[in-house]
Parts: structure tokens; C-alpha cells; sequence
């Protein structure tokens, strides 16, 4: 019988993010999974006369990487639309939008999203208006999210279509901004309030998704990325029906592990899914919740008022109360939750409930999945080590430290911050962490994220050589782990996934350098650095030009 290797990497500098298998130069791949890994010679046996022998040149070889929070339709839709990510002033915005509405003429809706505009100096802080856009689009409907995903920016048209006037309350968790003197809307809608737009909004196909997906897929294969956990937070199933016909058609080359919006609790529930089900491609996580907001948004539930505005501490997404009887439900009934909380008084109140319930019903089986805390952005003091006694995954965003540490001097101040994305404190307290981009409220750059996680410095080099919270800065390996080992632990698919080890799925990919010798160097240069290489199941789905 022939034992010959498919693919054969040589001269490779593995990092195999496995004990078990410490040092190997060499790996060789056979029907999809890892055949055997060593050195060069040692493998030299199972090259055959069909066997496609890789140099790899001394380059580093390692398991691809899981973005453990992604909104991955959400984030493949937004490369459809207009695009306002790092566009860094108003006048640029709108000449996006127009050039968008030009290119795309008749009546439709003119969607997109991605601004910041705290990064545009012609608004001099203030908020973008509807007027703004009305001067550029005045006939058609314009909606465009926040970067962050809490915030639109619509313009009059839309604020008619939805008959958001000076007398229209604020809806329950969200906020409609006005004009202080004359109350009328000025076209920026916060949190639950853009659901006054969002139902309006003509559907898109599922074709339209289908393809946003198919088209999205290679882009996170150039990042590396072979496996994702999707935060799903349309309320709509159509992100699991969309995934699972592209999982019919083959074409599904990433492993995905579905969390359910907060909204299909009790259908989920009715229907018996459990945390774990399904199979290589795609799996039940759990169910998604909100506590809180988010920090750019000033949402973010706090234990005390910001101090860049001292009447707010922040907004309940889903009451405390509430929030108790969801995860309580989910748990009991075999399904695991992922919370979304920012503040540290959001932080505190998730562990609380998980807390009660661990000590309230300790004889009930738990789901196979872990629960977990999405973003864990800023913890008390008194709640740092609690993440890992409570057994609960902390899934954080390295990236969002460094685009964040402005806006969080300013309304945390540097006291309070300092366990704000104190990642390395989480996980020396011993909670599982997890990495994750959060696209597309930013892009799924694993390599940028790596390097926020461990310099704690934007690309620009700011805050200077020690990075903010220096404390806080990672090793390359824990943060390494924190991207490929620990999320299939995570999804209880270490056994198959997640490291390179023989019999594992050969998911993998080549870096353009040597990530340690690199990182040893100047972690700055990580940003250099690119993925030339992405192999899914013993495909190579992906390869960069050099
Ligand atoms: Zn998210």
C-alpha cells in the first residue's frame, strides 16, 4: 500500500503549539490530516513519486489560526458596501458615500459602515449629522453603522421612512440624539434605536449572503484564519442556514462554531440543540447575550460614571433580572452562553449570575461547552481572578486595546484602567483565553492582533517603547495559544484540532518570516510580516504572491 505523503514541508521551523511533539523541521500531510512530523531526514522515506515536497526555508509552520470572535456575514456583507473603515475625516465619508450611490444607481437603501468619527478632525468632536448626508444624498435612504457596531448614521430620508421625529421617545436600551435646543433627531441612533431604521430596511437575498460568504472566505484565509467562532447577533437563523448550504456545496473551507442570537433562546431550546452538535465544519456554540454597550459609545455598563461624562454609567443592554433567567435556561438545557460585557460593572454582574447558578443547582449537568465572557474589556481589581475560578472562557480582543487606549484614558482614566484588557492577568489567574478580532468592528488580522497582545502599541509605535499597560503585555507563545490550541479546547475539538500533531486535521499555514526569531528581534516587525501559505484540510486554499 502506498504511504506516501500528499505534502511534504521540509526545512520548516515548526511551532506546533503541541508538548508532544516539541521540535520537528519537518510534516508530512496525507488524505487532509497530519501524517507525521520530525526532521527533515526522518520524514525523508515518505516522499513518493506524486508527493509535493515544500521548502518552507526556514520560515515559520503553525496551526491556522481560530478568530474566536468574528460576525462573519456581518463582516463578509460590510466588503459589499460602502466602506468607511480607517477613513480618517468627514469630507472623505461622504465622498465614499456619494461615489457608493453613483455606482449603485435607483432607490435602494445605500448601506455600509466602519467610521470612527473621533478620528475625523473637520467635526472637531462632534457627531456627524443626517444634514451632513442629506448634502450628498438626499434622494435615497442612507444607513451606515458604527464601526463599532452600536451607533448608525442615517440620513433624513431614512429618519422620514422611519418617522423618527422630535416626539418620538427613546425606545427601551437605546437612544435617538438630539438637537439640544429644537429635540429633533440629528440622525445618529444608538443601540436598540437603530432598530427603528434596521426593520425597515428592504431584506437582502440569501443569495446576496451566500455570496458575500464565498467571496469573504479567501480573505480570511490570507489572514491565516482556518477556523472561526461566529458571536451571531442577527436575530434571523438565516447566518446557520446560509453556513450550512455553503457546508452542503463543500465550499464551507473553515470551521465554524455558531453561537445563536439571544433572540432564538427559546426555539433553540424547543428544539433540543445542544452546545457541540454537528461536525468538522460546523458546530452549536451556545447562545449569545448582551449586558452592556460599548465603550465608544459610552454604553458600557459601569461601577462608576465616566469621567469624560460624569452623569453616565453606561446602559443595561438586557437587565441584570433577565439576563439571569436567559443564562439560567440556556445552561439547564444543555446550552452554553457567551456574554458580551465591556464595563466593569457589566464584568462583575455576568459573574455574579454565573456565580448564582454554579451555586445554586451544583448537581445539575453543565452544557459540554464552556460559558464564556466576550471582550471582558475592563475588570475591578476584586474581579480579575474570578474569570477563572468561575471556569468561564474570557474571549478578548487584542486590537481593540490598541485602538481603544485614548478613548479609555479619557473616560476610565489610568487607575481604573489598569486591568482594562488585562489579558495576561486573566489568563495567569487561570481562565482560558481565547483571541478573536471582532470583525468587522475591526479587520481579522491575527498578525495585528499578535502584535497588539504583545507590545500593547498601535502600528504607529504610540505610546511609546513600553506600550500601554505594559503589565499587561503577552508572550508570544500564551498568545499564540490564545489563537490556535486554546479555542479548540474551547469547542472540545482538541483531540482533532488546534495544534499540529500526527493524525490531526492538517490545518495550517507558512509565515513570511521566522515568528520567534522576529518577535526575539523587535515584536514591532510583526507588522512586516504575512501569511504566504493557508492549507484547510490538506488543501492549500491559499498563497500570497511572496
Ligand atoms: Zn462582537
Amino acid at each position: 500500500m502506498n504511504m506516501h505523503a500528499d505534502v511534504l514541508f521540509v526545512n520548516a521551523h515548526i511551532l506546533s503549539m503541541d508538548k508532544r511533539v516539541p521540535f520537528a523541521t519537518a510534516l508530512a500531510v496525507r488524505n487532509g490530516r497530519i501524517l507525521a512530523m520530525g526532521r527533515d531526514d526522518d520524514l525523508a522515506n515518505l516522499k513518493g513519486p506524486h508527493t509535493q515536497v515544500i521548502d518552507v526555508r526556514g520560515r515559520s509552520l503553525l496551526p491556522g489560526f481560530t478568530d474566536s470572535h468574528i460576525h462573519l456575514v456581518a463582516w463578509a456583507l460590510q466588503r459589499q458596501r460602502v466602506d468607511l473603515w480607517g477613513v480618517r475625516s468627514l469630507t472623505e465619508a461622504l465622498a465614499r458615500v456619494q461615489a457608493h450611490a453613483k455606482k449603485t444607481p435607483g432607490k435602494e437603501w445605500v448601506r455600509g459602515g466602519g467610521w470612527d468619527a473621533s478620528l475625523w478632525p473637520d467635526l472637531d468632536g462632534q457627531w456627524p449629522t443626517a444634514a451632513h448626508l442629506d448634502a450628498v444624498v438626499p434622494d435615497r435612504p442612507v444607513v451606515l453603522d458604527s464601526k463599532d457596531l452600536h451607533s448608525l448614521w442615517v440620513n433624513s430620508r431614512a429618519l422620514r421612512l422611519a418617522g423618527i421625529t422630535a416626539q418620538t421617545p427613546d425606545p427601551p436600551g437605546g437612544v435617538i440624539v438630539r438637537d439640544p435646543r429644537t429635540g429633533e433627531p440629528t440622525g445618529i441612533l444608538k443601540e436598540t434605536a437603530r432598530d427603528l431604521v434596521f426593520r425597515l430596511m428592504p431584506p437582502e437575498t440569501e443569495e446576496t449572503w451566500v455570496r458575500a460568504l464565498r467571496e469573504g472566505l479567501p480573505a480570511l484565509w490570507a489572514e491565516g484564519i482556518t477556523a472561526v467562532h461566529v458571536l451571531n447577533d442577527t436575530p434571523t437563523m438565516r447566518n446557520f442556514r446560509v453556513l450550512q448550504r455553503l457546508r452542503e456545496t463543500g465550499d464551507l473551507k473553515l470551521r465554524a462554531l455558531l453561537y445563536l442570537p439571544a433572540a432564538r433562546l427559546d426555539d433553540a431550546i424547543r428544539l433540543g440543540l445542544r452546545s457541540g452538535f454537528g461536525d468538522d465544519r460546523l458546530r452549536i456554540g451556545g447562545v449569545k447575550f448582551f449586558a452592556d454597550g460599548t465603550l465608544g459609545s459610552r454604553t458600557a455598563a459601569m461601577l462608576a460614571p465616566f469621567l469624560d461624562d460624569e452623569e453616565n454609567t453606561g446602559v443595561w443592554v438586557t437587565d441584570p433580572e433577565e439576563l439571569y433567567e436567559s443564562v439560567r435556561r440556556a445552561s439547564e438545557a444543555g446550552l452554553a452562553v457567551a456574554v458580551h460585557a465591556i464595563g466593569d460593572r457589566a464584568n462583575r454582574e455576568v459573574m455574579n449570575i454565573f456565580q448564582h447558578i454554579g451555586e445554586e443547582h451544583p448537581e445539575r449537568p453543565r452544557p459540554a461547552l464552556p460559558h464564556r465572557i466576550e471582550h471582558v474589556q475592563l475588570l475591578h481589581p476584586d474581579d480579575v481572578a474570578r474569570v477563572a475560578q468561575l471556569g468561564l472562557v474570557a474571549s478578548m480582543q487584542p486590537i481593540h486595546a490598541t485602538q481603544d487606549m485614548e478613548l479609555a484614558r479619557a473616560s476610565w482614566g489610568e487607575t481604573r484602567s489598569r486591568f482594562a484588557y488585562a489579558w495576561r492577568s486573566v489568563q495567569r489567574a487561570g481562565a482560558r483565553l481565547v483571541f478573536g478580532s471582532d470583525a468587522p468592528v475591526e479587520q481579522p488580522s491575527v498578525l495585528a492582533g499578535l502584535h497588539a497582545a504583545l507590545t500593547r502599541r498601535r502600528d504607529d509605535g504610540t505610546p511609546g517603547e513600553d506600550g500601554w499597560i505594559p503589565q499587561e503585555r503577552m508572550c508570544l507563545r500564551p498568545a499564540l495559544h490564545a489563537y490556535t490550541l486554546a479555542p479548540a479546547i474551547v469547542e472540545g475539538s482538541a483531540a482533532w484540532r488546534g495544534s499540529l500533531h500526527p493524525g490531526k486535521v492538517a490545518d495550517l499555514i507558512v509565515l513570511s518570516d521566522n515568528l520567534v526569531s522576529v518577535t526575539w528581534e523587535d515584536p514591532m516587525r510583526i507588522l512586516d510580516m504575512h501569511v504566504v501559505m493557508t492549507m484547510f484540510n490538506g488543501e492549500i486554499v491559499y498563497t500570497s504572491e511572496e
